[in-house]
């Protein structure tokens, strides 16, 4: 149990790090993952502050294909590549958008990384200030701070129930 706390805590740390660097970065370069699907191009890009998920589909009759470059693409930005991107409405960093020319459709989702930066930062504070917050309870309620069995009437200084001694225990009030 410890060691899976310790693991989250870890990989939390490094996605924080992570979606930090690749927020800053996001306005330098975007960076672009695209892989191509049976009836088009999915895409994963990081890109003036979020991460952007796209999809391409091609009609099904044939008529109009979008040009597929899967694999890793770096775009250095430029005042050109600015208004790439469509957005039908946006919020708070998060943006949709929606477009369909000549039978191709294309549908755009962003995730800012302030959301994800939230995230990451409560996946690492959160399991230890629960962790706080259960030990002060069980403290008060007079049980054993490490399995919460209640340890009004104990005499012998260890928890009967999880074998731990009692000594960072308050004893209940009378
Ligand atoms: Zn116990």
């Amino acid at each position: 149990m410890r060691l899976a706390f310790n693991a989250l805590r870890i990989l939390s740390l490094l996605l924080l790090i992570a979606a930090g660097i690749f927020w800053v970065r996001s306005y330098l370069i975007n960076d672009w993952y695209s892989i191509a699907t049976a009836d088009g191009e999915v895409d994963l890009g990081s890109v003036r502050g979020g991460i952007y998920y796209i999809s391409k589909t091609n009609p099904a009759d044939g008529s109009a294909k979008i040009n597929a470059n899967p694999g890793y693409h770096a775009v250095a930005i430029d005042s050109s590549a600015k208004a790439a991107l469509l957005t039908s409405s946006s919020f708070a960093g998060f943006e949709y958008g929606y477009v369909g020319f000549f039978g191709v459709r294309i549908w755009t989702l962003k995730i800012p990384y302030w959301v994800l930066m939230t995230l990451f930062l409560l996946m690492l504070v959160g399991p230890p200030l629960l962790r706080i917050n259960r030990r002060q309870r069980r403290r008060r309620n007079g049980q054993c701070v490490a399995c919460g069995y209640q340890l009004t009437g104990n005499v012998s200084g260890i928890c009967s129930e999880c074998g731990s001694t009692l000594s960072n225990a308050i004893p209940p009030v009378p």
